[in-house]
């Protein structure tokens, strides 16, 4: 690979990168072709313990930091595959981890560390709430020893792939609390039970072979034991795992940056036509020139945000930052890559399309870049609060 330069993390990558190389390009295009999960690859990365990474030693896990985390998500980006079918691990699990008591961490996190349990889903957005999560309609109403859920989400990820899921639910009407991020809860919800009970799952056909669902609740009865932290701090606790979340994905798309780079740099030297390589053409090479530079600078930002994560200093700032900077920068390489390759560019059996549609999605979801903005806008530059 060309843009390969080795660092710190160069054992963790070439373990990775050695996994990755059971699941080449041909395995992940199947998948996709098939609207699939992958399954076997999501397995081999569990026994090898890549996805416990942020699991703390004490139950199961490698307990490294996020940056070591976020090398694992950017090299299997980087292979060609797509850490979405898997990522939500790595960071769901932090949820339970801050915020669970010590019975509900080791009732769980265990198991998950061995890959017993896979806590692969967070069911936070809903159709009328869209990104102002305070206005969520899905309630959990105590009653003796349980909580009744009702109401609907919507684009809820991997939930067919996963044992557990960790739900936001009101549990004080809106007009009854003081701030409005107040009286929400989260729970953690056993998947197959709730679908016995009351959960119905909807899939939602995307432009992503990206597993995610429509919810339904219907009087869903969740046991009061499953209530992570205390009631009505829900809200707090998830914003307490975007850091992570946003690091990860910026790792991501660090690795689909790189993927493209690569792809195009070599495909410009290979293919030729008017009798050159296509990459003696300034107007083919500029642009892949330019998309490089815009990765390499998102992957400072990326570690910047780590280094400060894993040193617990707040990093709110550079975590969206980084996830902004390098969505955008694998965005922008994709284009430039699926331009390079001319007609071939839109042929499956160059995998170009393909990521370039899994990358696309990172600059709408989990965060779109206009939210990103609206953060830096008020708590960095301490302009006026626009909602
Ligand atoms: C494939 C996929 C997987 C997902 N997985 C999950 C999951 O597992 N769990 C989960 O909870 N959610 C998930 N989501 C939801 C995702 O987080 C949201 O789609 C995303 O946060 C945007 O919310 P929305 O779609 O409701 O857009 P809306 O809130 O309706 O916004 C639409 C557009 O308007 C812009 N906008 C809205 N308000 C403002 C404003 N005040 N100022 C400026 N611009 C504004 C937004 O930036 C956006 O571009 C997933 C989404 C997708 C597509």
């Amino acid at each position: 690979m060309p843009t390969d330069h080795p660092d710190q993390y160069q054992d963790i990558r070439e373990a990775v990168r050695a996994l990755c190389a059971q699941f080449p390009d041909e395995y992940f295009r199947k998948v996709d072709e098939e609207r699939g999960y992958p399954e076997a690859f999501v397995d081999a990365l569990t026994k090898a313990g890549w996805l416990a990474a942020l699991i703390p030693a004490d139950y199961g896990g490698s307990g490294l930091g996020l940056a070591e985390a976020s090398v694992i998500m950017e090299e299997i980006n980087r292979c060609g595959g797509n850490s979405g079918a898997c990522h939500g691990q790595m960071y769901n699990m932090g949820t339970l981890l801050r915020h669970g008591s010590e019975e509900q961490k080791r009732k769980y996190l265990p198991r998950i560390a061995s890959g017993e349990l896979r806590l692969q889903s967070m069911a936070v957005t809903e159709p009328t709430a869209g990104t102002d999560t305070t206005r969520i309609k899905t309630v959990a109403v105590k009653k003796g020893d349980c909580y009744v859920v009702n109401g609907q989400k919507v684009w809820i990820s991997r939930v067919q792939h996963s044992d557990l899921m960790i739900l936001l639910a009101r549990t004080t009407p809106l007009a009854e609390v003081k701030r409005k991020s107040e009286g929400m809860s989260i729970f953690i919800v056993d998947i197959k039970e709730a679908t016995a009970k009351g959960m119905t799952v909807r899939p939602i056909p995307n432009m992503v072979n990206h597993e995610t669902n429509e919810l339904f609740f219907d009087n869903l009865e969740i046991p009061a034991g499953n209530l992570i932290g205390e009631e009505g701090r829900g809200f707090k606790y998830i914003l307490d795992g975007l850091n992570a979340e946003r690091t990860l994905i910026a790792a991501e798309c660090i690795g689909d940056g790189y993927w493209f780079v690569d792809r195009a740099a070599k495909y410009a030297a290979e293919r030729v036509v008017f009798d050159r390589p296509i990459g003696q053409n300034q107007g083919v090479a500029f642009p892949i020139a330019e998309a490089y530079m815009e990765v390499e600078a998102a992957n400072l930002m990326r570690f910047r945000a780590c280094e400060l994560f894993d040193a617990q200093q707040p990093c709110g700032a550079e975590a969206n930052m980084a996830k902004h900077l390098a969505a955008k920068a694998s965005w922008e390489a994709a284009n430039v890559c699926l331009q390079t390759h001319g007609g071939f560019g839109f042929a499956c059996e160059y995998d170009v399309e393909r990521k370039f549609r899994e990358t696309r999605l990172y600059l709408v979801a989990p965060i779109s870049s206009n939210l990103v903005f609206s953060y830096i806008a008020e708590h960095v530059l301490g302009m006026p609060r626009s909602f």
